[in-house]
């Protein structure tokens, strides 16, 4: 029995500037034209799809976080970020800059949290620091909750772009390409 086809749906966080849409351009090799037999709701989120041999991703389209910089921001941030969506897997992308978690990556943490979703922490611009700036990153970051996974990666650079979707495919279920 040859391996079985996998598909599912992917979401991807982050404060803006983080690096998420070089990251998407990056993976899709396809822009969606259409989709049947789905939600006019789920297909209007559809952002990217990923198709390899055996598997399909599809992103879906998460509200953007932008970093407050008043207390009416702080109040947009709630807003335009009330939930995570109703995906398989989560990818929380963080800049490899950050010396520490800021309040957009905290927000973005606690709905993480709050959704109990597999959560795989990507850390982007590592062309931008050393070794010991990502470990203690990593640090920071691993005992907030427990990640399927942690990739440093730069899309600058095409670093370890690749082990995103291994990493994805791990958790993706047995289903059709849509
Ligand atoms: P988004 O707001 O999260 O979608 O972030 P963008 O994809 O627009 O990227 C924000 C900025 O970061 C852009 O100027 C990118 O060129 C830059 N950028 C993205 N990835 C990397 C990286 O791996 N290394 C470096 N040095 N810059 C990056």
């Amino acid at each position: 029995m040859g391996e079985e086809f996998k598909s599912g749906f992917v979401s991807m966080m982050g404060r803006t500037n983080v690096g998420k849409s070089s990251i998407m351009n990056r993976l899709v090799k396809e822009k969606v034209a259409a989709i049947a037999n789905k939600p006019q709701t789920t297909r209007n989120a559809i952002r990217a799809i990923v198709n390899r041999d055996n598997l399909q991703i599809i992103f879906i389209d998460t509200p953007g976080i932008h970093k407050p910089k008043t207390k009416l921001g702080d109040i947009m941030v709630e807003t335009a970020f009330g939930v995570v969506p109703d995906v398989d897997v989560v990818l929380f992308v963080i800049d490899a800059t950050s010396k520490e978690i800021g309040k957009g990556d905290r927000i973005i943490l606690d709905k993480i949290k709050e959704s109990k979703k597999k959560t795989i922490l990507i850390i982007n611009k590592i062309d931008l620091v050393n070794r010991e700036d990502v470990a203690r990153l990593i640090d920071l970051y691993k005992d907030e909750y427990n990640f399927e996974a942690v990739i440093p990666v730069s899309v600058e650079k095409n670093i370890n772009l690749d082990a995103i979707i291994d990493e994805i495919a791990k958790h993706l279920k047995v289903g059709p390409a849509y």
